[in-house]
């Protein structure tokens, strides 16, 4: 599964869209504000339903501070789309990839990111990006043309 980052479609309304939260004397993470940016399965196909999160802050840019995995739907959507009810249990809800970059905050950027999750309204933002994102991936893959069949230019 490769993932994509949201604003790779969406620039604009990725960056006017993304959550940010600001943290003042939260024990053990600098005050500041974080921002979770968003990437999304760039596979037209595949219907995952899950966002990967990159937790960046403006104060260490180009830094990744915590990668989270998130899938919003039920541990039995997931169990039919994995075809296994452990690596389900493992998809649903979210957690810290085991394989991107963390720094010593994500645990505490985890609990961050799942304090914001009870807001209905970010979640159901999550989903409509997702469903956004998935309809540019397959549209440019159907007006994608083989290389071979080049459109002949027309000189003015
Ligand atoms: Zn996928």
């Amino acid at each position: 599964m490769s993932m994509a980052p949201f604003h790779s479609y969406f620039r604009d309304r990725a960056f006017n869209e993304m959550r940010t939260i600001t943290v003042r004397g939260m024990p053990g993470l600098p005050d500041g504000e974080y921002g979770f940016l968003e990437s999304y399965c760039a596979d037209a196909t595949c219907d995952c339903r899950r966002v990967l999160i990159n937790v960046v802050s403006p104060t260490q840019p180009g830094v990744i501070l915590a990668t989270i995995n998130y899938g919003w739907e039920s541990v039995a959507f997931y169990t039919k789309w994995l075809g296994n009810a452990d690596d389900a249990a493992a998809c649903q809800g979210a957690s810290l990839d085991p394989f991107n970059a963390q720094s010593v905050y994500a645990p505490l950027l985890l609990d961050l990111f799942e304090a914001t999750l009870q807001d209905a309204a970010y979640v159901q933002r999550l989903r409509t990006h997702y469903a956004l994102f998935k309809r540019a991936v397959q549209e440019q893959q159907r007006t994608k043309r083989p290389p071979t069949r080049q459109k002949k230019r027309r000189r003015k």
